[in-house]
C-alpha cells in the first residue's frame, strides 16, 4: 500500500479533491471518515489507482509549526559553536506535533571542522622557550626539542644580513653609478632637443570651432635665429635651415586610458639639432659602454646574492635534517612546483603554490612549521 502527501484544493464540481504527481485526479473514498478542507495537507493511503483517477483515504493531518533552529559548527574534539539563529516553519504529521513543540528549540549542526577548538588545541613549547598553538592534538603543551620556525628564520636572516653585507654594499653602489650614467645621458640627449612650442587658443564666441585649439609654433634656429619651418616634413623628415644646420622632425601621439579616467589625447613635436647630436654621441657612446658593463656586473652581483641566500638555507636546513630536492617546475612565474623533502627519517612531497608550501602529509605540526619557515628560501 502507497502512502502519498497530498495538498487538497476544490475541483470543477465543488468537491474537495487532489492531484496525485503522476497527473492523476485523487477523489477522497467515500467511505472515509476523515473528508479533508481545502488548503490542507495529508498523508493519503491510495487505495487504487484507474487510468486517469486515483481514490485515496486520508490518514493523518500535516500541520505546520514554527521552531527556533541554532546552528552550530562541530570542532574534530566534539564541541560545538554556534554561529546562527533563525525560525523556521517546518512540516510536520500531527502526531508528531506535540514531540516537536517540547523541544521548541532545535539545533542543528552544519558542519564539522577537521581540527580541534581554541580550548581542546595542543600548544608546543619549544626548548628556546617559544610557543606555537596547533590544532591537530588534543590538549595541553607539550615541550619539544625541535627547531622552533621562529628562531630558524631568525637565524636565517641574521646569517643573511652577515654573509651578503658586502655583496648587497656593492648592489647599492652599483645601482647607484648606474642611475648617475643614466641622467647623464639623458641631459646629453637633451642638449640635441629643440621643443616645438605651442599655445592654445580659447574659442572665439559665435565661430564654428568648438573647444580649445592647439597651435603649434616655428622655434628658432640656434645657430643663424631664423624661424625653422618644420610644417611642410612628416614624422622623422628633414629639415634644412638656411644656415646650413638640419634638424629632423618626430610626432609622437598617446592615447591613454584607464577604468578611473575618461579617455585623453597626448602630442608631442620636437626637433633634433643632427650637427648637435654627432657631437652628444661621441660623448654618449663611451657612457652606453660603461652602463652595459655595470648592467652586467650588477646582474652578477645579484644571482649571487641569490645562491648565498640559498645556500644558507640549505645549510640550516641540513644543520636540523631537512633535505629539500626539486622534482618538477609547474610555473614558472607563478612559483609553482613540486619537491621531495627528507625530514629527518620521513620523506614527504610537498607543492609549492605563490611562493608558499602546501605541507598535507603526516609530518607533526611542530616539524610543519619549521618546513614552512624554510621553505620559501629554497626556491
Ligand atoms: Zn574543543
Ligand atoms: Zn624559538
Ligand atoms: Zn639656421
Amino acid at each position: 500500500m502507497r502512502e502519498v502527501v497530498l495538498k487538497f484544493f476544490k475541483g470543477k464540481r465543488g468537491n474537495v479533491i487532489s492531484r496525485l504527481s503522476s497527473g492523476k485526479i485523487a477523489l477522497v473514498n467515500k467511505n472515509s471518515e476523515i473528508q479533508p478542507k481545502v488548503g490542507e495537507k495529508w498523508v493519503c493511503k491510495i487505495n487504487f489507482e484507474k487510468e486517469r483517477f486515483a481514490v485515496i483515504t486520508p490518514i493523518e493531518k500535516i500541520v505546520k509549526v514554527t521552531v527556533t533552529v541554532k546552528k552550530f559548527e562541530q570542532y574534530k574534539c566534539g564541541c560545538k559553536k554556534q554561529y546562527d539563529v533563525k525560525q523556521e516553519t517546518i512540516e510536520v504529521k500531527e502526531s508528531e506535533l506535540s514531540e516537536i513543540q517540547k523541544q521548541k528549540e532545535r539545533e542543528e549542526i552544519t558542519f564539522t571542522w577537521n581540527y580541534y577548538c581554541d580550548n581542546c588545541c595542543k600548544k608546543i613549547r619549544y626548548s628556546c622557550g617559544h610557543e606555537i598553538k596547533i590544532t591537530s592534538e588534543k590538549g595541553g603543551t607539550k615541550v619539544v626539542d625541535v627547531p622552533c620556525s621562529d628562531c630558524i628564520t631568525q637565524e636565517y636572516l641574521k646569517s643573511v644580513e652577515q654573509r651578503t653585507k658586502e655583496l648587497r654594499a656593492k648592489e647599492n653602489s652599483l645601482e647607484q653609478e648606474i642611475r648617475k650614467i643614466m641622467s647623464e645621458i639623458e641631459s646629453l640627449r637633451k642638449q640635441c632637443v629643440i621643443e616645438i612650442p605651442m599655445v592654445i587658443k580659447k574659442p572665439v564666441p559665435g565661430s564654428c570651432i568648438v573647444g580649445y585649439e592647439k597651435i603649434w609654433l616655428k622655434p628658432k634656429c640656434p645657430y643663424c635665429n631664423r624661424e625653422i619651418n618644420w610644417g611642410e616634413v612628416d614624422n622623422r623628415g628633414i629639415i634644412k635651415c638656411q644656415c646650413g644646420a638640419k634638424y629632423e622632425y618626430r610626432y609622437k601621439s598617446e592615447w591613454t586610458e584607464d577604468a578611473f579616467n575618461p579617455g585623453r589625447h597626448y602630442e608631442y613635436r620636437w626637433l633634433i639639432d643632427l650637427k648637435k647630436e654627432q657631437e652628444v654621441k661621441k660623448q654618449v657612446e663611451p657612457l652606453g659602454q660603461r652602463l652595459i658593463e655595470l648592467s652586467e656586473e650588477l646582474e652578477k652581483v645579484r644571482k649571487e646574492i641569490k645562491e648565498t641566500k640559498k645556500a644558507i638555507a640549505q645549510e640550516i636546513a641540513k644543520k636540523y635534517g631537512i633535505k629539500i630536492e626539486k622534482i618538477e617546475t609547474i610555473s614558472e612565474d607563478k612559483e609553482q612546483g613540486r619537491y621531495r623533502v627528507h625530514y629527518n627519517d620521513r620523506v614527504t612531497e610537498i607543492l609549492m603554490d605563490d611562493g608558499m608550501p602546501i605541507i598535507e602529509s603526516d609530518i607533526p605540526e611542530e616539524h610543519k612549521a619549521v618546513l614552512s619557515a624554510l621553505f620559501p628560501y629554497f626556491t
